[in-house]
């Protein structure tokens, strides 16, 4: 399986991890409880030997899903959750304490700065940098420093870190890189290289690809000596350092505090992941053509797009992403424009949060994910009022196209 194709290992690994009558599909297992025969089998699975106890802190059909996104990711090991979010905070939650500090991409999805919030209101220290450039992640560090977090593709602005750059600082300072893989996916890069500790995936979006399930990834990318770390306590300091950290993850951010995904969703996030490859490079291509018909338009102010040659990242994204850019942009309409009126005029773009599904969604950002936080927050974020954000999917791109030309004009 080694050499076999990103496509061909995620088609085959369920077949090839453990057949059960010959399926070709992990079986959904609806069971909350695991029985043991034996007593001594069932205490070194209370213990840390691999296994199943209680359907809180996974299930076979969570467990196959999981093996299928670490393939993906070449890591070390992933744990699942209910949603992206629930693997977020249960990253931060876990591996920080009061006291510690952690220094954020500025540009980051609504809801993870939300997140920040509560962290922050729990004594964690957060410093925001513009992550594009390694210098500004340096000049924010600290004694305390514990932790950087950054989104590989920022959502919704499309500014892209200098990834590896700061993977290399990382390493240096021994600080735990956290990635949110979310918009690239691994199909485009995978954390590991460049230098993440743990790569964070919404199995929401690209992943599972059809919008009918919500699900996160953690996975340790088997960078990071947990062995130096020093929020790891003492039960999970136990055999490879390799995996003590997401043993803390998944006893902590799943047993405690119960984020946990079903067996159901888990089924249906892998029969989408089938296609990733099929559907991202279709909808990169879509947004690539998209972005390059409308950065003409006279009623477009602006694209944000990383497949453009005039976004601040172009080269980056070319040398990282090879050669495809996402499938997510933004458009600035110019201010004549309502922006409402716009949004009620199109037909084929469904008018909807979420992304990364097979259909064209697009939403205006600042009275919607970013409302609550007002206006100063926002400026600082990039995201003005008439600043729109469309997740491509896989329509035929002519459909696509004149539906934006007939709701501009
Ligand atoms: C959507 C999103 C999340 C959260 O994922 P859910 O599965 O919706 O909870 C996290 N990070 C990024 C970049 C996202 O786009």
């Amino acid at each position: 399986m080694a050499n076999n194709g990103f496509t061909t290992t995620i088609l085959h690994s369920d077949r090839r991890a453990s057949v059960e009558h010959g399926a070709i599909h992990k079986p959904m297992h609806p069971s909350a409880e695991y029985a043991f025969a034996d007593a001594r089998e069932l205490a070194a699975v209370f213990q840390g030997k691999a296994g199943f106890t209680y359907a809180r802190q996974g299930t076979p059909t969570t467990a196959a899903l999981e093996q299928k996104i670490t393939q993906m990711e070449e890591g070390a090991g992933t744990v699942s959750f209910a949603t992206g979010m629930a693997a977020l905070a249960a990253t931060f939650f876990t591996l920080l304490k009061a006291g510690d500090h952690l220094i954020s991409g500025q540009h980051i999805f609504g809801n993870t700065n939300s997140l920040f919030g509560t962290l922050a209101g729990l004594g964690v220290q957060i410093s925001f940098v513009d992550t594009a450039d390694v210098a500004a992640v340096q000049a924010a560090w600290r004694p305390q420093t514990r932790m950087v977090f950054a989104e590989a593709l920022a959502n919704p602005g499309t500014q892209i870190p200098d990834m590896e750059a700061i993977g290399n600082w990382c390493r240096e300072k021994n600080l735990v890189y956290v990635l949110d893989n979310t918009l690239v996916t691994p199909l485009l890069l995978r954390g590991k290289s460049v230098g993440a500790s743990l790569v964070v995936n919404s199995l929401s979006k690209h992943i599972g690809g059809h919008g009918n399930a919500l699900g996160g990834a953690v996975t340790d990318t088997g960078l990071y000596d947990w062995s130096s770390y020093e929020n790891i306590a003492e039960p999970y300091r136990k055999g490879s350092p390799t995996s003590w950290g997401l043993t803390q993850i998944k006893k902590k951010g799943l047993r405690d505090m119960g984020g946990t995904l079903s067996s159901e969703a888990a089924h249906r996030i892998a029969t989408g992941a089938e296609t990733l490859s099929l559907r991202m490079e279709k909808a990169c291509s879509n947004a690539l053509a998209l972005a390059q018909a409308l950065s003409q338009h006279p009623k477009v102010a602006k694209i944000h797009y990383p497949g453009l040659a005039n976004h601040p990242q172009h080269q980056r994204a070319t040398q990282l992403f090879g050669g495809r850019y996402g499938a997510l942009m933004g458009i600035e309409l110019v201010d004549e424009i309502d922006v409402f009126d716009f949004l009620n005029r199109l037909k084929v773009l469904v008018l909807a949060t979420h992304l990364g599904d097979n259909r064209t969604l697009v939403l205006p950002m600042a009275h919607t994910i970013y409302y609550e936080m007002g206006p100063q927050r926002r400026a600082e974020m990039g995201i003005s009022d008439n600043f729109l954000r469309v997740s491509i999917g896989i329509e035929d791109i002519a459909d696509l196209l004149a539906d934006f030309e007939q709701a501009l004009r």
